[in-house]
């Protein structure tokens, strides 16, 4: 698969995909047939690989949503749409309970510092993240996500639980070890399915992974199902002491050319590298670039994974100059940003919004001066300002809503 971190390489897999996006999705994509399984485009055939141009921003989910049905039935894309609101869905409900991301960071820190000190852990935990465990299945996604930077979605489901559940290994070195590889890395999607495998997102239910549904949706691979033996089979799901308040923040309005009338700069960041999916009402008279790809973890990040992150900064960089005709800088970590924006004689700086995570946490600090002197007007696409009221408790109040949510944001096919 070609996960060339360019807007033009995304729209590419999604129009190879749109012809699978319907029934055929539905019907298949709960097989994880190998990084070898070559069909749509040089990609896996039942599922898009959209994911790492999702999380960039170089793809929206409004335009994925959009393009299939435009291909196909809301009918026959029900299963796709649903899918692509799950990553909407956990967004907002982070973004509802940013104490959520907190406490996983702690618990991560708490949880590596213990590893320090305890030989026995350091040495379960190197198995575990080299695929040394002697359970087939595991080992081989473990080498498979540190080589190729993505898992099938069964397969993160299978992992995390054995990682929890079997190797009774801490859920947050699970979810940081992905972090640290996956491309489509996610601070919603990630913590929130790792919780949920876990029985901590729908508190008392948690997944356990059974061998005869590994081998069954694995038979596809080329050297036949993967052998999952010694599954801890009734393990009791996690528990934690406190529930996490929930607010929904003030979400800013849609941003009319008014807002932008004065020159303004667009800052770019790794969950919104490019300006195409922002929409943006007037073009910007700078282009700012803030990368912070190591912020996602204390840990090494895989090369897939930063070599994305990065890679979709600079194609995003790029292809704004060329679109604005404006010059671009970067805004490296550490330093102020004021002097880049006096430099160019602007005021303004317009922020695609930084949800709950590590971009945030890395970038809102350096940009807080300017928040306290309303110089920065934030971007905040239709559908999530739309979805993430709903996205109050379980899946189940956005799934409700998605007919009336996708007309409310015009998406029609
Ligand atoms: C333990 C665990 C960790 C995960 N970590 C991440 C992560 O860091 N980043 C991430 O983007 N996804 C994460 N997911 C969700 C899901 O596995 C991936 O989004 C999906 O596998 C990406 O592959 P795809 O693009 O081929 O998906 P497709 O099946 O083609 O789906 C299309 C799009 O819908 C969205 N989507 C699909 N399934 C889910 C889901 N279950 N939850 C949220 N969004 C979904 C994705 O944006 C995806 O690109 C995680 C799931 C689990 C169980």
């Amino acid at each position: 698969m070609d996960f060339t971190p360019t807007r033009e390489r995304g729209q590419l897999r999604l129009s190879q995909f749109l012809p699978a996006a319907g029934r055929h999705y539905a019907e298949n994509r709960n097989a994880d047939d190998g990084p070898d399984a070559i069909a749509l485009g040089g990609g896996r055939g039942n599922v898009s690989q959209l994911s790492p141009w999702l999380h960039a921003g170089l793809i929206g989910e409004a335009e994925v949503l959009q393009a299939v049905l435009g291909h196909h039935s809301p009918r026959a894309a029900e299963k796709f749409v649903a899918e692509v609101f799950w990553r909407v869905y956990f967004k907002g409900y982070l973004e509802q309970r940013p104490a959520v991301w907190a406490d996983y960071c702690a618990g991560r820190d708490k949880a590596l510092a213990a590893m320090e000190g305890n030989s026995g852990l350091r040495t379960a935990y190197a198995q575990a993240t080299e695929g040394r465990t002697g359970i087939e299945a595991f080992d081989v996604w473990s080498r498979e996500l540190v080589e190729t930077g993505y898992l099938h979605n069964h397969a993160r489901m299978w992992f995390a639980s054995i990682w929890i559940f079997t190797l009774k290994l801490d859920w947050q070195l699970g979810a940081d070890f992905f972090l640290r590889h996956l491309m489509d890395g996610d601070a919603a999607s990630n913590t929130l399915s790792w919780r949920w495998v876990a029985g901590l997102h729908t508190k008392g239910k948690h997944y356990l992974a059974r061998a005869d549904n590994i081998a069954r949706y694995t038979a596809g691979r080329p050297g036949g199902p993967l052998a999952a033996p010694g599954l801890a089979e009734d393990a009791a799901p996690l528990a934690e002491p406190h529930d996490h308040p929930r607010w929904l923040p003030d979400l800013p309005p849609p941003v009319t050319a008014a807002d932008l009338a004065q020159p303004f700069a667009l800052l770019l960041h790794d969950e919104a590298a490019h300006h195409a999916p922002l929409a943006l009402p007037a073009a910007p008279a700078l282009v700012i670039g803030a990368s912070r790809a190591g912020a996602r973890s204390p840990g090494a990040i895989g090369a897939p994974a930063l070599h994305f992150t990065e890679g979709a900064m600079a194609s995003g960089l790029a292809e704004s100059a060329a679109a604005f005709g404006c010059p671009v800088v970067e805004w490296p970590a550490g330093a102020p940003l004021e002097p880049l924006l006096a430099q160019a004689g602007i005021t303004r700086l317009a922020v695609p919004y930084l949800p709950a995570g590590w971009t945030r946490d890395a970038l809102a600090p350096g940009l807080a001066p300017l928040a306290a002197q309303g110089r920065i007007v934030t971007l905040l696409g239709d559908l999530d300002r739309a979805t993430w009221p709903h996205a109050k408790a379980g899946f189940f109040g956005v799934a409700k809503q998605i007919d009336a949510l996708l007309g409310e944001c015009g998406i029609a096919g």
